[in-house]
């Protein structure tokens, strides 16, 4: 008998299985604009789910003109017109149109003279889908324009709502090219943690760190010491069963239980974005000897990753480390048996700590490959910082 393997889609966005290599997803919120950049041939799908929601999808070429042209020929029911509602969004005063409107700036685009294709009418049905394809590289903003909040007549049925595109590629982008998601402000920090090593960084109280998961289902293990303590040799880490015991839960949440503390009890970081959801504080950072015993000797681990980007601070080697393994999908069953899967992150989810005290921090970018904790595949971590001047 012979057994013969069908071929099939390649895993080449690790997060990303349930949709093919080089088609992306975008849900662009009511009264909000989401910018995007197409190369030639690719298309975008636009889907208004629950209708009656106009869309302005502006298309920008390299010397930042616009011209409804390059997103190609116009299909019946779309129309070109002055790109009147992306400009009155981005005219508003919320800093995510502000951080739009000044990067399209910085690309020399005006939207005072824009042009846009015009999808969908204040009375079409839900459900209604329109293409559109590329002529050439395009930076393109695709607009829902309406006001959130604002006082609705009963007759009227016009709040803005949600829209859905998805980018269709016809080269789907290298790997390393992924778009990371949009800075949650100006950074201080931009550090790339390359797929299976880890990384020590300084932060100071207030700051905030930003653990991002680029490719999606990458471990991200995570370890900070007190830096003033530091200097006098005392290594006061986070500790999970303290945070675990402090908290009554399993790791902390964005809320009233945020906290994780370190071995005396001081708390250390608090949690304040979090768009995954599922991590792990009960396992150690993964370690030699777990690799051994699976049967890869030597294989590389976070563990001895973190020794060597702590020894500049002193600090002491460990065989296996304490750590809060972000984007980790462990939990226990009704038998008490601890299981892992694969991560629930997609590209670009992440977690946001606030920094309590002045702090070294670790963080990897796991390089398990052997089971299911990454997905089979490691891939980057991205770290940002933030001065503690915002409010997240
Ligand atoms: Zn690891």
């Amino acid at each position: 008998m012979t057994i013969t393997v069908a071929e099939g889609p390649r895993l080449l966005m690790p997060g990303m299985a349930n949709l093919q290599p080089g088609v992306e997803r975008y849900r662009i919120t009511g009264g909000a604009v989401t910018a995007v950049l197409l190369g030639a041939g690719d298309r975008l799908e636009v889907i208004d789910p629950e209708g009656r929601q106009p869309v302005e999808v502006a298309a920008f070429d390299r010397g930042g003109r616009s011209d409804p042209g390059l997103l190609g020929e116009l299909t019946h029911d779309a129309t070109a017109g002055p790109a009147a509602g992306i400009a009155s969004i981005l005219a508003g005063d919320q800093p995510d149109a502000r951080r739009v409107a000044d990067a399209l700036a910085d690309k020399g685009i005006d939207l005072g003279a824009a042009t846009a294709v015009h999808l969908f009418a204040p009375d079409s049905p839900a459900g209604q889908v329109a293409w559109l394809t590329a002529a050439a590289d395009v930076v393109c903003v695709v607009g829902v324009p309406g006001v959130l909040g604002r006082r609705m007549a009963p007759d009227e049925q016009d709040p803005p709502t949600d829209v859905i595109a998805f980018v269709h590629r016809t080269v789907p982008p290298a790997r390393g090219l992924e778009v990371l998601p949009t800075p949650l402000a100006d950074q201080t920090q931009d550090i790339r943690i390359d797929a299976a090593t880890a990384q020590a960084y300084e932060v100071k109280a207030g700051e905030f760190i930003q653990v991002i998961d680029v490719e999606g289902r990458e471990c991200s293990d995570f370890q900070c010491f007190d830096a003033a303590r530091l200097d006098g040799g005392v290594e006061a880490a986070l500790d999970a069963t303290i945070t675990r015991s402090l908290l009554g839960a399993s790791y902390p949440m964005p809320g009233l239980y945020a906290k994780y503390y370190s071995l005396d009890f001081q708390p250390m970081v608090e949690i304040v974005h979090d768009t995954v959801g599922r991590h792990d504080t009960f396992n150690t950072a993964c370690n030699a000897k777990y690799y051994e015993d699976m049967g890869y000797p030597g294989h590389v681990n976070c563990s001895e990753n973190f020794n060597r980007a702590l020894a500049p601070y002193d600090i002491a080697p460990r065989r296996g480390w304490e750590a809060i393994n972000f984007f980790y999908n462990t939990n226990l069953d009704d038998a008490n048996q601890l299981y892992f899967e694969e991560p629930w992150s997609r590209p670009g989810d992440y977690v946001l700590l606030r920094a309590l005290t002045d702090l070294v921090c670790v963080s990897s970018a796991c390089p398990c490959d052997i089971d299911a904790a990454n997905g089979w595949q490691p891939t980057d971590i991205h770290v940002r910082v933030y001065p503690a001047t915002n409010t997240f």
